[in-house]
């Protein structure tokens, strides 16, 4: 009998890496450099919850600072090990690169459940990570900037940020030391959403796509296309909110509990105020329970969202997954197994690294933000309401004809923070999109997508290295 093997997720990155690194011509020295973790920071600390001392295991890991700072996320869960860290920093570095996003790639985690303990004792925990951190010089708006990752999210980076003002009194860039966080101390507006609407964007640009969608015998476009979206956490919920609203049927839904189903389609909002309210996803109007989780991820569809962690589709169920389109919305969803089997059977997978980029581009804005000390649109919402009114003023008074109230609206707009934010945010993944379809169409060898958009991020992390320069 095969002996069951733990997933080692670092060494599935590596080998991505390496087969993507074999259609390009970078010295093997600087490809070794690039896959390496340059610092890993495992550490422990105590702190009393309740009665007791209890030693709590964390990580940050710098996986490159070819750029500077490095970036990504601090994920909280009890799953949380060294191997993940690292494969997850080594993720950062190749998805900022692919989207022009100018940091190196980093993680943090520690290893709790969140559910087990209450705010209070999170807000300690938190605290107390984030001092760890600055006492090893692990984060700075200039050094190592988190963000929210599984487990995390406004909360914890507030927690974070009033840790870190509270050391570093009087530092002038403080509010950059960490992305992600509630928009009264200091977000960016639309950086909540911005994962998931990144994975809407990407894809839907794939699905614009003549080619590739006639291999898959699909139609262009995102309209009435059947989705199914694996976790209702921030990002699976978003992307399933903007897929419904671009016009796709979400048909199935699944969260740890179970999934539930409704070829018709389903309300997202309404099973998300569902979920609230019972505690669970299951037993909701109209739908049909999947006692498995994983049985969603087995449907006829045309697209399939992984949205939760890694390594959910493997040799044992990829065979029987039926999509034609995978958005890995998780980073690491798929192992390089179940990658083999979709390269056999002609599934395209649209991947992580990229197409979950868009909450690290929109990090990227909001340490902008913070670094420039001003909102966006601040300085010329007002200036083109004006100058639209008196174009708008010029061409009814030329044409004797007026535009209806909607329309002027409309015209007349000045963009706020969200717009910008939005309007930014699509451009970098449609960009990005065509980027690494390029690379594919341009290299008759490269298998699949996720091996095009390793040899985009090798090239530009390669690049910055060699201009670097390497000391003797
Ligand atoms: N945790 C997110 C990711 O995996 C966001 C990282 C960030 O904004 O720095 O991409």
């Amino acid at each position: 009998m095969a002996v069951q093997t733990e997933y080692k997720f670092f060494e599935a990155v590596e080998k991505s890496f390496d087969k993507a690194a074999k259609f390009t011509n970078w010295d093997p020295g600087i490809l070794e450099q690039i896959k390496q973790c340059n610092s890993v920071y495992r550490m422990h600390f105590p702190v009393k919850i309740g009665d007791k001392i209890e030693v709590i295991k964390a990580y940050r890991v710098q996986h490159s600072q070819h750029k500077t700072p490095c970036k990504g996320g601090i994920r909280f869960s009890l799953s949380v090990n060294l191997d993940e860290v690292m494969a997850l920093a080594a993720l950062m570095t190749y998805k900022c690169a692919i989207v022009n996003v100018p940091f190196g790639g980093a993680k943090g985690g520690i290893s709790i459940d969140p559910r087990k303990y209450s705010p209070y004792e999170l807000e300690k925990i938190t605290r107390r990570y984030t001092s760890e951190l600055i006492k090893k010089n692990f984060i700075g708006p200039g050094i190592d900037v988190p963000a929210p990752d599984y487990g995390t999210g406004e909360r914890e980076m507030a927690w974070i940020l009033d840790t870190y003002l509270s050391m570093r009194p009087g530092e002038i860039d403080a509010l950059g030391c960490v992305t992600g966080k509630p928009v009264t101390q200091g977000g960016v507006r639309g950086r909540r959403e911005a994962t998931g609407l990144g994975v809407f964007y990407g894809i839907r640009e794939v699905c614009n796509m003549k080619d590739a969608m006639s291999k898959l015998g699909l139609d262009t476009g995102v309209e009435r296309k059947t989705v199914v979206v694996q976790g209702m956490g921030n990002v699976g919920f978003h992307a399933a909110k903007f897929f419904k609203q671009g016009g796709a049927r979400v048909i199935a839904l699944a969260e740890y509990e179970g999934a539930i189903m409704n070829q018709k389609g389903l309300d997202v909002e309404e099973v998300f105020e569902h979920r609230k309210k019972t505690g669970s996803i299951l037993n909701f109007k109209g739908a049909t329970n999947l006692p498995k989780s994983s049985d969603a991820l087995e449907l006829e569809c045309d697209i399939l969202i992984p949205a939760a962690l890694e390594n959910v589709i493997n040799g044992e169920n990829a065979p029987r997954v039926k999509a034609k389109i995978i958005g890995e919305a998780a980073n690491g969803p798929l192992t390089p197994e179940a990658d083999e089997e979709f390269i056999k059977r002609g599934i395209l997978v649209v991947p992580d690294m990229y197409l979950n980029a868009g909450g690290v581009t929109v990090s990227y804005f909001e340490w902008l933000k913070n670094l420039s000390h001003v909102r966006y649109g601040r300085m010329e919402k007002r200036f083109t309401e004006n100058m639209n009114a008196h174009i708008l003023g010029q061409m009814e008074e030329l044409t004797g004809k007026t535009v209806n109230a909607k329309e002027r609206e409309f015209i007349m707009h000045g963009a706020e923070e969200v717009d910008l934010v939005n309007s930014g945010l699509e451009e970098t993944m449609i960009a990005a999109t065509r980027e690494i379809m390029d690379c594919w169409k341009g290299n008759a060898g490269i298998p699949d997508m996720r091996t095009a958009a390793y040899v985009v991020a090798i090239n530009k992390v390669g690049t910055a290295y060699a201009e670097l320069g390497i000391f003797p």
